[in-house]
This record gives structure tokens, sequence and C-alpha cells, in this order.
């Protein structure tokens, strides 16, 4: 099935720029060290003490592709449990402080709960944690180990623990237990995973994918490419799922300095004995017990996650005796569970055995689903910026078709509760989780609304509101422009939707790399896909638009491996096998294979829903292919033409340029054919400027001002000024700018504004038409992001000033 290509040649020599970088000065981690030190300060201090505040909250409530992911903290650490695609995102806009997270705990291994650990992880090093422990089934440190090549942690150290039945984890906060839970298949089922193939060779890839940030030699270019080592992978899956029994550790009560007057107790070291529950002996003799002067304890109190994947792990379930100690047959009231968080599917929550195993549990027992059963992933500011958009265009940036609970005004759906058995309506509510609603263990207050956005939803609505100056630069623009039907428009091919247009890290506004490119009504394709970009889909379209898409998908392009490109893929993936059965196409760099076959044998089947075809296939210089093979290709993806060329970034980087046929033709164009290239990655390319001669419309990386242009030479990237130019060599009619540095959170700095340039949003979508007037969102942009804007012009300012007293001095 895969053809796997394993020799490449480069035809580059050693340049300057390699010199250049071994020379450059390295990443500044001062600021890790510092935080590190703190943080060990920080944990020895809390070493003894039970902590006074522990809260639940929820990081991501599992709706519309978005992560299930729960938040634990106390006054002295954080923990988390599961950690899906777009946790850290989603941690970054609700200003969830991570600082402190040394602990993950995982319910599964698959990609859903794992996909956002390696962008965490890059965040947790960065603000100074030194070790993170990663709980979790059997298998957890092997799909660590496999991602780690796309994210590089050099500052922190991640520990993997063993996770055994009956095993525990245990700090001054809590004990929390490891219930491993197997999956038991029914005699007839035992063979259900026979007919997939079994074995493959895999050609192992050392490639270092980030080395030309740290200078090491070679690694810029495409060059010193052998034949690999290859090795033969069987399939190997550990089914097991984990689910924790969590204890808080007992917290002493405040000693009671009345009581301590009465008994005699003289001020000094002996109070501080009590206040530690050491029983003493008086100067007088007498003896006085800890307990008889303090108030009672705070109970440890019980909580427990469980997440059963279907009905193959029940029987697990349903005999593990462990649950039964914090149920209704709990021996002391303290051991009843306070409150279960269900990862497991909806149609477990549905599951007959699984109410039953729900029903023993007490009535003071509270259960929380973080599933797909809520309604809204949490991304307000997406939905913020986009309704603002929405105001200068209603086409291009069309509301996002997730449902909001603010934004639609609709009280019901953001109390809603859940019954989930109708027979016994005793107790048995689920509610709506939202993006940080709280349950308070400590002290125990329960299930809280009040830190949810939507608690306040005037307060969200009136975030969306634009001044008068920007209403008054809208309207002027909506002068300017030629307005077409939506029906017409809608039948306009290619349509381009800029899903993701940041670079590195996502933030509030801007997720990472992914274009989504509609060729014709029933065909598109994917041009990188990083992570999250499952979510932004189901955002866009809601999840039956996003199926349609997925169903409708021939081809996913990735224009190199580094994270911000392609952590996306697997979730999309295993979301398209569930509307069809027909195999994707991934073009990617052959060293994908490696990655994905890793999680195939290792993890969970995804050999069904794709095929690789390498990005090297299609160069445009040294194809590899035949020409019949080619057109089979095109003609199974709908296109015209379809080739590559490498790119300058990281080993394997490429660039794309695809044509299709003008389904319209006559009507609107005479043009037989567009042709659209994508730059991926690069600093300016000579390559690509070739590849994507007379393009229709080039989307191209932009990640640096112009003034950041050497340091945008250093991480081989591309500035505003040269990506427009790239555009005027090749002719391209019309560019797309993307993939912006974090610092352009809203708006990039334009020195002069080219009509045929767009600046790309997220949750953009254009096509041939809406191009030529792009350029005049330029100024409402301005105002409309006045106050982002104002800062960078200040910023740049500065560097500009700081530029010139350093010229001056070495004058
Ligand atoms: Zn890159």
């Amino acid at each position: 099935m895969l053809s796997l290509v394993s020799c490449f040649r480069r035809y580059s020599k050693k340049s300057n720029l390699v010199k250049y970088l071994i020379e450059m000065p390295k990443d500044n981690t001062e600021h890790i060290e510092l935080g590190q030190k703190q943080r060990i300060k920080i944990r020895e201090k809390s070493k003894y003490y039970s902590p006074g505040i522990v809260n639940l909250q929820v990081l991501g409530n599992g709706a519309n592709g978005g992560s299930s992911s729960i938040y634990l903290f106390s006054e002295q650490t954080r923990y988390l449990f599961n950690c899906g695609e777009g946790t850290q995102r989603l941690a970054h806009e609700h200003k969830t402080k991570l600082a402190r997270m040394e602990n993950i705990f995982l319910t599964r291994k698959t990609w859903d709960h794992f996909g956002g650990v390696s962008g965490l992880c890059l965040t947790l090093q960065d603000v100074g944690v030194p070790s993170l422990h990663l709980h979790g089934p059997a298998g957890i440190d092997r799909i660590f180990e496999s991602s780690k090549k796309f994210v590089v942690l050099k500052n922190m150290n991640v520990v993997t623990p063993e996770c055994n039945d009956g095993g525990f984890y245990e700090d001054s906060v809590m004990k929390v237990n490891y219930v491993p839970l197997k999956k038991v298949l029914k005699s007839e089922m035992t063979s259900e995973r026979t007919g997939n193939e079994k074995t493959d060779m895999i050609f192992k890839d050392d490639t270092d994918y980030y080395g030309y940030e740290n200078g090491i030699e070679g690694s810029s270019s495409n060059s010193s490419i052998e034949a690999k080592e290859s090795f033969q992978v069987e399939a190997d899956y550990e089914d097991t799922v984990m689910a924790y029994i969590c204890k808080l550790q007992e917290r002493p009560g405040a000693l009671d300095i009345e009581k301590c007057v009465d008994r005699g107790v003289p001020p000094g070291p002996l109070l501080g004995q009590l206040k530690n529950g050491i029983d003493v002996e008086l100067p007088n003799g007498l003896f006085v017990k800890a307990r008889d002067v303090r108030a009672p304890a705070f109970p440890g109190s019980v909580f427990i996650f469980v997440d059963i994947p279907d009905e193959s792990y029940l029987q697990s379930l349903i005999k593990c005796q462990r649950f039964k100690r914090h149920q209704k047959t709990a021996e002391k009231d303290d051991d009843r569970a306070v409150v279960v968080i269900h990862f497991s599917p909806p149609q477990m929550m549905e599951n007959k055995l699984y109410k039953q195993w729900i029903d023993e549990f007490s009535a003071s027992t509270l259960h929380l689903c973080v599933n797909e059963q809520n309604e809204f992933s949490g991304y307000f500011a997406a939905h913020r910026t986009q309704r603002q958009l929405n105001e200068l265009d209603e086409n291009v940036f069309p509301l996002l078709r997730e449902r909001h609970p603010c934004l639609t005004n609709n009280e019901e759906n953001f109390t809603k509760k859940m019954k989930i058995d109708e027979e016994n309506d005793k107790f048995k509510y689920y509610h709506q989780l939202q993006i940080l609603s709280t349950f308070h263990i400590r002290p125990a207050k329960g299930f809280d609304r009040s830190y949810e956005p939507c608690s306040n939803p005037e307060k969200v609505l009136e975030e969306t509101i634009l001044d008068e100056d920007s209403m008054k630069l809208i309207s002027e623009f909506k002068e300017k422009i030629v307005k077409r039907s939506r029906e017409e428009r809608a039948k306009e091919f290619p349509k381009v939707i800029t899903l993701g247009t940041g670079s590195c890290i996502p933030n509030k506004t801007r997720n990472v790399s992914a274009n989504l490119v509609h060729i014709s009504k029933d065909n598109c394709a994917i041009l990188d896909c990083g992570e999250g970009t499952l979510g932004q889909l189901v955002r866009f379209y809601g999840q039956d638009g996003a199926d349609d898409v997925l169903r409708k998908l021939s081809f996913i392009y990735i224009s190199h491996l580094h994270a911000d490109h392609h952590l996306g893929l697997i979730n999309l993936l295993t979301r398209r096998r569930q509307v069809t059965s027909e195999k994707v196409l991934v073009i990617a760099p052959a060293q994908i294979n490696m990655w994905l076959a890793f999680y195939n044998f290792r993890i969970e089947e995804i050999y069904s829903t794709f095929e690789v075809f390498p990005c090297s296939n299609l160069l445009a210089k040294r194809s590899h292919i035949e020409q019949d093979v080619k057109d089979e290709l095109c003609n199974r993806l709908g296109l015209v033409d379809i080739k590559t060329c490498y790119v300058k970034h990281c080993p394997y980087s490429y660039g794309i340029s695809f044509e299709m046929k003008n389904t319209l033709k006559n009507e609107h164009s005479e043009q037989e054919t567009f042709k659209i290239t994508y730059s991926g990655d690069t600093l300016p390319c000579d390559e690509l400027v070739e590849l994507g001669k007379n393009s229709d419309i080039l989307i191209h990386e932009a990640t640096m001002e112009d003034d950041l242009a050497k340091e945008a030479r250093i991480k081989m990237h591309s500035t505003v000024s040269q990506a427009i130019d790239i555009g005027r060599q090749m002719n391209a009619k019309f560019v797309i700018l993307t993939h912006f540095s974090q610092r352009y959170a809203k708006i990039p700095l334009l020195e002069k504004h080219d009509k045929n340039v767009a600046i790309a949003f997220d949750n953009m979508e254009v096509t041939l038409n809406d191009l030529p007037m792009m350029h005049l969102m330029y100024e409402p942009l301005k105002a409309m992001f006045s106050d982002h804007f104002r800062l960078l012009e200040r910023k740049a300012l500065k560097r500009k000033i700081r530029d010139e007293k350093k010229v001056e001095m070495n004058l």
C-alpha cells in the first residue's frame, strides 16, 4: 500500500547560511531556569501541607471536535485529566495557569485524548515546569517517544510512570489510584482486527526537523539524505483504558487557641506541635491530645474519572470491586464519591448496563459528562472576532456555524440539563458543561457556573460591538464593492477557506496552519492540518457541514513535518472514517510513514482511512512517477495537474501547485483552468516561483514583519514583503498572506498595500471574485483592531530606534 521513497539527493552545497546559523546565539533560556528554580522552591515548601482549596474545572468539554480535558487545581499544584488537541489554545484563551502543572493523567492513549500533549509540553517548558509526569494506560511512553520528534523538549524532563493495577500516585494534595480496565471481546468478536494489513516494512526516520534553529550543520536543507535503516512492524495493541479514583489528603482542622489556653498550653513550640497534629506533654506533666484542641479535620473527599470507550469494556468496569467502596455500599460517608467525571462517549451514557453502574452511586454523587454531547467548544475569541469581521463582509467572514450559547442568546441552551434515566428520575441529571464549569471539592461547595464566560451573556455580546469609526469605514467599504447574490457566489470555484493562519503556537484568534480548498461542488482538499484543524472545521461548518466536507475530501497535503503543520491529521482521519469508508490520499513527505505506521500498529488501526503519496513523487524537476500514474492521480483528485518542489525550510519541505478545470467557463470567465500554489513554510524560494508561474492564487507564508528580516532568515521563514515579491515574480494574480507570527494576533503591519494582496484570517472564505476587493478591507480592518494595531506600530518604532542607535554606536 505504501510506496516508500527513501533516497533523495540535494543539489545545494553547504551555504553561508549554515555557517551563520552555527555562529548565531542560541535561544535565551534564562526565564526557563528562573521559573524552574521558583517552582522547585514552592514545591519543597508545600510538601507537607494539604491544601485548603481544591477545584475541578472544565478546560475542554469535548464539544464540536474539541478536546475533553479537566483541570484540577489547588493553591500548590495543578493537574490535567486528558489533553486532546487544542487544550493549550483553550488554556491560553481562558488564562488557565499552567506553571504549576506537573502531572497529566490520561484515560486513553488515542489521539483524541493525547493530541494536545505535545503542544502543551512546549508551553509548560516555557513557563519553567522542570519535569512532567504523564500517567496513563500501558503504551503512553511509546506514543510520547514517537511524537517527540515533532516537539523538541530540551529543558523539561518527561516521565511516564508505570500505572499498574493497585498502583498509585501520591503527593501532599491527593492520592490517585490507577484502575486499568481491560477490553473483553465476545468470542465472535475476537477476529475483528484481521483483514487489515498486520505487518509493514518501515524506514526509520532520524531527521532532525528543528536542527537548523540550533545551527546543526546540514540540517537546513534536504541534504545528506541516505537510505534509512528499515524494520518490520507488527500490530501490537495494548487496549487497556484507565480510570482514576482520587482521594484528597485529609486536612487538619485549625487549632482552637481558647481550648489550648483552657488546658494550660504555654505559648511557644508546643502550640506548633499541636497544630501539626502531634500530642504533647506539658511542663506540669499533663498530656494534651491534638484532636482535643483542634477543629474537626477536612475529610479527604473522593472523586473519580472514568472513560469507557465501548461495550467491550463494560464487564471490566462492572466487575471491578474498587469502585464499590465509593458507591452506595461505602462504609464511611467520606468514602462516597462526591463527583464522577465521565469521559465516556454519549452512546455509552445511554447504555443500560452503564446506567446501572451509575445508579450504584449514592444520591449525593454528582455526575458530569465531558464528551461531545456538550454543545459549545469554548473558543469565545474566535466567535467574537468572526462576528466583528462579519460586519465587514458576511460572505467572506460568515458567522461560525457552531452554536454559541451567548451570541445566540439562547438561555435554555446554556442551562440545559439532561436526564439520563427516564424510569428512575430520582437524581441522574447531567449538566450541560461549558468551559470553566467548576466543581468545588474543598471547601465542599459543589457545582458552580459562575466562572463560565457565558454566565454574563450581555458582557460577551458587548465585546463584539464595533466603534463608530470602524462602522463608518465599513460602510464606505461596502459602497465600493460589487455585490453578488449568495446563490451566484455559492457556485464559484475554487473557494479557499483559511482555517488556521497562525504560526508555531496557536493564539486566541489564529490557530495553526490549515487551508481548505473547494475544487468543485463535490471535491475539496486540505493543505496542511495543524493541531485543532478538525475543531476549526466544525466551528466553521457545524458538525453536519464538517462531515460533508470530510466526505468530499480527495486529498490532504502536508508541506513538511513541523508540528504546527500536521498534528491535526489523525483526528481528521478518524472522524472521516465515521462518514465514509473511502480512503483519502495523504500527499506528504514520505517520512510521515514512520509516524503513521507507529500509530496504526501500536495505538489504533488507521490504515483503512488513507494512502500516502510522497511529495517527492510529484517533484516538477525530478518526478519519480510515470505519466500514466500521474494521469491516474489527477483523474482521481479531479485535477488537471499537480506538482511539488523543494522549498527552503527544514528537511523535506515542499511547496505545491495544482490546476483545476474552470467549472463556470463561459458564464463568468473564459479561462480554461485555475491554478493554486501553496508555499508551506519557506524563505523566498526561486523554485517555488518557477513552480507557481502564472498562478491564479498564491497562498504564501508571511511569518514576520519586514523589519524582522534577519529573524525570518534564521527561522527560515519569509517576511510580508518577501512573500508579496514572490507573488510578483511568479506573476500570480492574487496573493493570500498567511502563517503569521504570534505577535500579529489580529492583523499584521503592511508597509504598502498592493491591490492583489489579501491578509488571511481564520475562517475567511474567498473566491476569485472576492479577491479583487480584499485590499479595500485593510483600512476598516485597521480601525477595527486599532488598539492592537497601535501596539504593533509602537513596537516597530521602538525596534527602529534601537537599531538606529546600534548603527550610531558602531560608527
Ligand atoms: Zn515549519
